[in-house]
């Protein structure tokens, strides 16, 4: 077996740079005698999941998705606000759409989702070419506005609901792979942390229907789908009760909550690998953890945010729970699932107040909890969040970066030491398409969720295959396929 490891370790490439500020570009529907819509989606899984809705919802109004915006008589941006430097890269794109719009009167823009929802009308004031703003919960409602719009009026709807889960809306998946989609279990964010902007711009958190994800994941996985993403803002709070319906009882006294929701997805087939995002330290439950064991086919891959390593800081985030119960959570999950299991972390450089000392609990959590990976950000005041209210934004600038240099520095070289120790070994991996760099070669992700590239030889997407490690960088495994995995 192959031990070696590439002399130069790109550690930090262009491309994982560029996967946590991901722009989607909706693609060419070859569907005739449509008006044009072009999606481009901003900042997390969830928008992107949204999109699909969106799209799926202008369908049924006439439209087909085009990759190219001069094509276009309708521009939507699903848009971000977690950060500032989300709403800025919206705020520059609407620039350039200006001048698209200059030449071609009658096309139309649209901004949706959380910058639409924590501008509302000051968007339109603010922004003079956009023609239509609607947040998250007004998807539905969008060909009402379209029409509105096509009239010369402005289409506005930023209502929130308490209910909407889009539950009967079947996704267009968009930028599909045709192998790993996305399926939304819940909207919405009841947890406040005061630096967040979530809770504002997507409203009260809801469960959706159970059996609508489960039939979403009976139809991916009859339509060539091998895995599924179940995507909430706080999986582990994932709880659905059946209601009275007009009088007739759905089911009696039925409580699902997120560990019974992954047994119930996974026994679509064993075939069909279950993957989910995000969980909140406070919520994931060891049911979760013995479920996740029991079932093969559900990915042993936790994406854990710690956002701080110190007590005090997490308490001024209100982040409910302290650095010695995330350490227990750790604690947790490696007994219960293993040393293997892949956990990744987010972390926020320079909250206000926080000392020296309180940046360091942070470095040594990492190394505590030996992350797989990990998303770490600087932090950017939002408008109207608690911090913002309460706390002053007191840490330059430059302390920030630094400090976050240094939290990227640590977890850069645990991701490195983490894959070091696969290599030699055999992983199983679901081929996903082409890898980025080479058409000669295939990628897919391993049960950790870590990016495995090898030699296509005659291997296709959707297909298992056993690969031996041979080398590695911090960010991604190359190797060579042993055999292909029976089914
Ligand atoms: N619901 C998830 C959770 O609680 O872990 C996170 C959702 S949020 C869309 C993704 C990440 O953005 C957070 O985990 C946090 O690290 C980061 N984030 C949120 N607000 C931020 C802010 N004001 N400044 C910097 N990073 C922020
Ligand atoms: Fe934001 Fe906290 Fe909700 Fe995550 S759990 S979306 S960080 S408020």
């Amino acid at each position: 077996m192959e031990h070696r490891i590439a002399d130069s370790l790109k550690i930090l490439t262009e491309a994982d740079k560029e996967a946590c500020e991901t722009v989607r570009v909706s693609e060419n529907e070859p569907l005739s005698g449509k008006k044009r819509l072009f999606i481009e989606s901003y900042g997390c899984q969830m928008n992107f999941s949204d999109s699909e809705i969106v799209a799926s919802v202008m369908r049924d109004a006439g439209f087909a998705t085009t990759s190219d915006v001069n094509n276009a008589d309708l521009i939507f941006l699903n848009t971000c606000a977690i950060r500032d430097n989300a709403e800025q890269k919206v705020r520059n794109r609407l620039k350039q759409l200006n001048f698209i719009k200059k030449n071609k009167p009658g096309m139309l823009i649209g901004v949706l989702g959380c910058m639409a929802e924590r501008l509302k009308t000051k968007f339109l004031e603010e922004e003079k070419m956009v023609d239509i703003v609607t947040g998250p919960d007004a998807y539905r409602d969008l060909p009402r506005l379209v029409d509105e719009a096509e009239t010369g009026q402005k289409g506005v709807n930023v209502f929130l609901s308490r209910e909407e889960t889009y539950a009967d809306i079947s996704p267009i998946r968009l930028n599909s792979n045709g192998v790993t989609a996305f399926i939304s279990i819940m909207r919405g964010c009841d947890n406040m942390c005061s630096f967040c902007v979530v809770p504002f711009t997507r409203g009260r958190e809801r469960s959706r229907d159970p059996y609508s994800i489960v039939k979403e994941a009976e139809d991916l996985f009859r339509d060539g789908y091998r895995e599924v993403t179940l995507l909430g803002q706080n999986v582990d709070s994932y709880k659905w009760k059946a209601e009275v319906n007009e009088g007739v009882e759905v089911a009696n006294d039925t409580v699902v909550n997120f560990a019974n929701l992954l047994e119930m997805v996974a026994k679509v087939s064993p075939e069909l690998r279950i993957r989910f995002s995000t969980s909140h330290p406070k919520d994931i439950t060891d049911e979760v953890l013995y479920t996740m064991k029991k079932y093969d086919n559900i990915c042993k891959y936790i994406h854990l945010p710690a956002q701080s390593g110190n007590t005090r800081v997490l308490e001024i985030m209100n982040r409910t729970y302290t650095r010695e119960w995330y350490m227990g959570r750790i604690d947790a999950i490696r007994r219960i699932l293993g040393d293997e299991c892949g956990i990744s972390q987010d972390m926020i450089a320079g909250f206000c107040t926080e000392t020296e000392q309180e940046h360091q609990d942070s470095l040594s959590l990492l190394t505590y909890a030996n992350f797989d990976f990990g998303y770490m950000f600087a932090y950017s005041e939002r408008p109207g969040t608690l911090a913002a209210k309460k706390y002053k934004d007191d840490i330059p600038e430059d302390v920030k970066k630094r400090r976050l240099a240094e939290i990227i520095e640590v977890q850069r070289g645990i991701s490195l030491e983490r894959n070091q120790r696969l290599l030699g070994t055999v992983q199983k991996v679901l081929i996903e398409g082409p890898s980025k760099k080479s058409e000669d070669d295939l990628c897919g992700r391993n049960d950790q969720n870590k990016m495995v590239v090898f030699p296509r030889e005659n291997f296709e997407k959707g297909q298992y295959v056993n690969v031996l490690i041979t080398e590695c960088t911090a960010a991604t495994l190359l190797g060579r396929v042993l055999q292909p995995e029976p089914v």
